[in-house]
């Protein structure tokens, strides 16, 4: 498969003085996994901002999935983003009073739908985690956590997976199973992945490496 699942083109992000993003071109293809990695400041969550559609360039064009996200109104930008981005962060965003199933359910509830219990089923499936469905996040151990986050982001079959340090705070054996796990997603069922961090042993998990300076790429491989 060689389709392009997010690209950016020429894509700047000026805040008030700060050039956050400068001139950057890359295109993340369908079913990879790539590591975006550059020093504190250089960028990494902005571009990843910009690409999942949930900040806007000043100047150049995002497309997700062949969509140009330039000149969609807010309306359909967030349907766009509901559809097809899953997003996870380094602090998992789960809500504590929900069970492992009512998170993961959310963001089909949010679209209107009401999720089935296969579904649901299905989701934790795909991250190992069958028998918690019941359970509450205080319950669950860092990494059971962001594997239901993970589950939660992918319920809708998004385009593509973004996480903006999804391991950080998770320790060294926790953040590999958790990188394992996205590697799987990517090998089984052809997941598209963009992935910020800090952390070198992503390296050994991503198809590919891009490197950000001062809002620009400097090594893409
Ligand atoms: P990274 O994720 O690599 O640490 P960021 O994308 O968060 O970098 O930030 C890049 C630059 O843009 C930094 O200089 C940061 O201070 C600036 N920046 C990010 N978001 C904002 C904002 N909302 N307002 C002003 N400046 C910002
Ligand atoms: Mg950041």
């Amino acid at each position: 498969m060689d389709t392009t699942a997010v690209r950016l083109t020429a894509v700047r992000r000026v805040y008030r003085d700060v050039t956050a993003l400068d001139g950057v071109d890359l295109d993340f293809r369908a079913g990879t996994f790539t590591a975006v990695m550059g020093p504190s400041g250089s960028g990494k969550s902005t571009l990843l901002q910009c690409a999942a559609g949930l900040d806007r360039p000043t100047s150049g064009v995002v497309e997700i999935g062949g969509t140009p996200l330039t000149g969609l109104s807010e309306r359909r930008l967030t349907l766009l983003r509901r559809e097809r981005i899953g997003f996870v962060f380094q602090a998992f965003n789960l809500m504590p009073s929900l069970t492992a199933a009512q998170n993961v359910a959310l963001p089909l509830r949010l679209a209107g739908r009401r999720p089935s219990k296969g579904e649901i089923r299905e989701a934790l499936g795909r991250v190992g985690l069958e028998g918690r469905a019941g359970h509450r996040p205080g319950e669950l151990s860092g990494g059971q956590q962001q594997r239901v986050a993970l589950a939660r982001a992918l319920i809708t079959r998004p385009t593509v997976l973004f996480g903006d340090e999804p391991t950080g705070a998770l320790d060294t054996e926790t953040g590999a199973q958790v990188l394992s796990m996205v590697r799987e997603l990517v090998d089984r069922d052809g997941q598209t992945v963009v992935m910020v961090t800090h952390d070198p042993v992503v390296a050994e998990y991503a198809d590919r490496l891009v490197r950000l300076v001062d809002g620009r790429v400097v090594s893409s491989c």
